[in-house]
């Protein structure tokens, strides 16, 4: 097909898309339990059950019944630990109210002082890897639940002023639709060195998914692949990172610094060079993370898996005595609120979601994010910026979806805590005491 000749919306998808919608299907109604689910669904990270289990709190804001929510089969990290409750009798009561906030800014300094309702917040996805209405749907989730979502490295489209107060902007590789405009607009700039899906790798932008809109956003010719290298050509030392937030800095003198990056071996001096060179936040990304874009054979054999980076960066900031003037931020393959609850375990302050967002809004796992047999990118509307495809999310219906899904993750993330006995997420941060390791079936 002509790269035009999808360029506009047809009657008959529009009324296709508004049938469906309101007839209920795409709302992803699932029954309450496995069966009639297709086998082919999911794999052992993102199990069937853990998709039908995410659309399941998308379309209700409850946790489901009869499905497991909370792990999946993967025979490893997060899906090998679980938590030492309290018994019955010494938990803290459903009524106690328990606090799950979180402070971004503990430098101490003059920055913004930024407090989110919530111990997580929305990854980069950038336009062009998604589209419009779905960066709309996220940050309007993200303004619902005073936290924020990231615009990944693709520009600032116009629609997101809108919420700008709830919206980080990202710097990258690549500076694509790096604008003085929307780094002033940002509560916090977060720099992207690495994604610990391919670490090394830089990012790629198929020629396909690079349309009119995409290109001019970025500043580049349509349908020419874009790639952003790895790593920041003007960026080998702490003094070069300090030089990079200096600047960024003078453009918006009241910002977060934000730095996020994967997960090499070396990652606690990595962390602690960004602490020193004015980063308010560390983001970890590790392994297992990013869309179905990103090539299994990076995700699974080069960036450390998260759930050994977070507790290495943690003791390394204790020794170095400045764990408690940076936040913690952690991503990578955390899928649901137990596996979030973990990460804090192991010692992040919080967490970013990304493919949990995409799986709420109908993401079926189907890894033809980079274009599918089409070209057209992700066939249920999320991953391209098809003119008829991403009609098929509505920012209204994908902010609804996210609502319901984040409330069922709070009320999950609140219910682990009273069950821990604690009143506030941060006296979780650290505490492996309160987990447990599952070898061959054993605790
Ligand atoms: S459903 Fe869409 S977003 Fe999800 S993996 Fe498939 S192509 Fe990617």
């Amino acid at each position: 097909m002509a790269k035009n000749e999808w360029s506009k919306p047809s009657e008959k998808l529009m009324e296709k898309t508004h049938h469906l919608m309101h007839d209920g299907f795409h709302q992803r109604v699932i029954p309450d339990s496995i069966y009639g689910l297709p086998e082919a669904l999911g794999d052992a990270r993102w199990t069937d059950e853990l998709i039908a289990s995410t659309w399941y709190m998308a379309e209700t804001g409850e946790c489901p019944p009869h499905l497991n929510y909370k792990t999946g089969r993967s025979g490893g990290g997060f899906d090998r630990l679980e938590f030492k409750e309290l018994p019955e009798g010494q938990q803290l009561s459903p009524e106690t109210d328990v606090d799950i906030s979180l402070t971004l800014n503990r430098r101490g300094d003059d920055r913004r002082q930024i407090k989110i309702d919530l111990p997580w917040y929305g990854g980069g996805m950038s336009y062009g890897s998604v589209s419009v209405n779905v960066m709309m749907s996220r940050a309007l989730n993200a303004k619902n639940w005073n936290t924020l979502m990231s615009t990944g490295e693709g520009g600032y489209p116009p629609q997101l002023y809108e919420c700008k107060e709830n919206v980080i902007t990202q710097v990258a590789t690549g500076y694509f639709g790096v604008e003085e405009k929307s780094i002033q607009a940002a509560p916090i700039i977060e720099f992207k060195y690495a994604q610990g899906a391919k670490p090394g790798l830089g990012g790629h932008l198929l020629a396909s998914k690079a349309g009119d809109e995409v290109a001019a956003m970025r500043g580049s010719v349509p349908f020419v692949s874009l790639f952003s290298p790895f790593p920041f050509h003007s960026t080998y030392s702490v003094e070069d990172h300090m030089k990079h937030l200096d600047w960024i800095k003078t453009v918006n003198p009241t910002a977060l610094m934000s730095v996020k990056v994967s997960t090499p071996h070396d990652v606690d001096m990595v962390a602690v060079g960004s602490y020193y060179a004015g980063a308010h936040i560390v983001h970890l990304d590790g392994a297992f993370g990013g869309t179905g874009a990103a090539p299994e054979i990076a995700k699974k054999n080069i960036a450390m898996p998260i759930e050994l980076a977070i507790p290495k960066v943690h003791k390394f900031m204790i020794k170095e005595g400045i764990r408690d003037n940076v936040t913690i931020i952690a991503s990578g393959g955390i899928r649901t609120a137990d596996d979030m609850a973990k990460a804090i375990a192991l010692g992040a302050d919080g967490c970013v979601l990304g493919t949990s967002d995409l799986v709420a809004m109908g993401c079926t796992r189907c890894s033809n994010c980079e274009g599918g047999p089409s070209g057209r990118g992700c066939p249920w509307g999320l991953t391209t910026t098809d003119a008829e495809l991403q009609e098929w999310v509505q920012q209204a219906w994908g902010a609804e979806r996210l609502n319901k899904y984040y409330a069922a993750l709070s009320n999950r993330m609140k219910e682990i805590l009273r069950n821990l006995g604690l009143s506030d997420v941060g006296q979780l941060r650290g505490r492996t005491d309160l987990l447990r390791y599952i070898a061959g079936g054993e605790a």
